[in-house]
């Protein structure tokens, strides 16, 4: 599945969508989300659920979506998970970074991790 497939099932062009930064930082998604929602790009009711896609000659960009269309298109979506253990640790240990917090790591006997 790929940010192509979601763009379709919502008949999007990626032209229309707001350009956005690489990566969502601090307040973005409340901001487009909150008190004034965005239109949902889908449907145009107001948005609950925000991402940002990488879309090939387009860029990164805004992807407002209410919850109907965002249930519509979840499954399409490219998976963000990494695909491997250390994959998902890296993810967790820079979210601890960022959030400046402790990270503790327990996997299972057979994970044979602990950090
Ligand atoms: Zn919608």
């Amino acid at each position: 599945m790929s940010v192509d497939d979601v763009l379709r099932h919502l008949s999007v062009e990626p032209a229309g969508l707001d350009p956005a930064p690489s990566q969502m930082r601090g307040r973005d998604a409340g901001r487009r989300i909150g008190r004034h929602p965005r239109a949902c790009v889908g449907c145009g009711r107001p948005a609950r659920v925000t991402g940002i896609i990488d879309v090939p000659a387009y860029g990164h960009r805004w992807l407002d979506r209410c919850r109907d269309c965002f249930l519509a298109t979840v499954d399409l979506e490219p998976s963000r998970v990494p695909p491997t253990l250390e994959g998902i640790l890296a993810d967790l240990r820079a979210a601890a970074a960022e959030a400046r917090v402790e990270l503790r790591i327990l996997v299972d006997e057979r994970g044979d991790r602990s950090e």
